[in-house]
């Protein structure tokens, strides 16, 4: 090995590991369900976004071992060259449909599917507002594209006015594009799509809403935007197909000459190999389930407002959610981590979440309930809780 890798790595791996920041990673003996087994013991899962079950749902299993039957078990090409097969075509427009927009494109995963999507329109001439909370993957697909990012304070449709008038009137830029997650996974608030409609119609800035964790749970699974009736006022409706979708994959839903064009512009679709057909039929499958069964859905919330309710009836601080994720901010960093130790010892598996991914001082745990959990399975979690947070001078 290079001397100068080896001297980067023993340092800052030492570093890491003497300050506990070093992550050692799980790894289940199983499917990502309700309960998993990790070293041969079961827990409750309170930390998948499998929202829906549909990971491990038969049906999709079915539809991914019928399409590699017919297809092979993989693309055998990028999207441009000929690794396009039928069962893409069918899920862009099983996606569109499902959104309603025009189009969609597909890309191996949300994550560079907001590289590709923000790099094929933004550039060095242009300038993005991007809510101070965003996902990593929107953070670096503004610093790929370019173009000159300004942060703007968590939901504040004032700021982003304030902001954005200032960017039109210093003529600097060609274009202006505001980027906001649909739902914020560390808190679960939902963005002002309304507001955001607003003033995005009245200083002509381009919308772009990343929903990987509102798809399959807002709007009836078809996403926040459609949720507040806007599907045809955000230009770029993102979202994931590995979070209530249950497979993996991004993509962006809108008119189709957005589409055409991120067709031929965007990298990882010119340059990666295509989603699988396994993995393109999984994902229609899913999206024909949530269309015609509300049912895993209704349970997904059910269970979302039961866990909030019992957790703060405890005396718990479950923050603002409004959506099934449930926070249980706890505060301090060495304190929260300890809580998520205790929790995964006495049989649940929840994440704590610390500063740099949250703000210092607002360390949580944090809950993901699906659609799969029973009512014992939670009220076993919540026993749980209680018992730690009694121990630990929480609650
Ligand atoms: N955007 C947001 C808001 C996310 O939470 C995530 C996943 N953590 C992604 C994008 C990336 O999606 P994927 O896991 O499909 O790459």
């Amino acid at each position: 090995m290079s001397k100068a890798l080896e001297k980067f790595l023993s340092e800052n791996l030492d570093d890491l590991k003497s300050k506990g920041l070093y992550n050692e990673i799980d790894i289940l003996e199983g499917a990502n369900g309700p309960k998993i087994k990790i070293r041969g013991r079961e827990l409750i899962n309170l930390s998948s976004n499998n929202y829906l079950g549909l990971a491990n749902d038969e049906r999709l299993k079915k539809a991914a071992k019928e399409a590699t039957d017919r297809y092979g078990v993989g693309a055998g090409a990028v999207r441009t060259i000929n690794g396009t097969m039928d069962i893409h075509d069918e899920l862009e427009k099983t996606l569109a449909r499902f959104k309603g927009t025009e189009a969609a494109i597909a890309f191996q995963s949300g994550f560079n599917c907001n590289m590709g999507a923000i790099s094929a329109v933004m550039t060095k001439k242009d300038a993005i507002l991007s809510d101070e909370l965003n996902h990593a993957s929107i953070i670096d697909g503004c610093r790929l594209s370019g173009a000159k990012i300004i942060r703007v304070k968590h939901q504040d449709m004032e700021d982003l006015r304030a902001k954005a008038k200032e960017a039109i009137a210093s003529g600097l830029y060609e274009k202006i594009m505001y980027i906001s997650d649909g739902v914020f996974s560390m808190d679960g608030d939902v963005a002002n799509i309304d507001g955001i409609v607003e003033v995005c119609k009245e200083l002509d800035i381009i919308s772009y809403i990343d929903d990987a964790h509102g798809s399959g749970v807002m709007g009836k699974g078809a996403g926040t935007v459609k949720h507040f009736g806007h599907a045809k006022n955000i230009d770029f409706q993102m979202g994931t197909l590995s979070k209530a979708i249950g497979v993996v994959g991004g993509y962006v839903a809108g008119t189709k000459d957005l589409i055409d064009w991120l067709k031929v512009r965007a990298r990882p679709f010119l340059f990666s190999t295509s989603l699988t057909p396994a993995n393109a039929a999984a994902c229609i499958e899913a999206i024909r389930i949530m269309e015609e069964d509300p049912s895993l859905h209704q349970k997904l919330w059910e269970n979302g407002d039961f866990l909030k309710k019992e957790l703060k009836n405890l005396g718990f601080n479950i923050g603002a959610s409004a959506t099934p994720i449930t926070p249980v901010i706890i505060g301090d960093e060495t304190l929260t981590q300890k809580f998520s130790r205790r929790l995964i010892e006495e049989g649940v598996y929840a994440k704590s979440i610390v500063f740099p991914t949250v703000p210092m001082g607002t360390g949580r745990v944090r809950n993901m309930p699906t659609a799969q959990h029973t009512k014992e399975m939670l009220l076993e979690a919540v026993r749980i809780y209680e018992k730690i947070g009694k121990e630990l001078g929480v609650i």
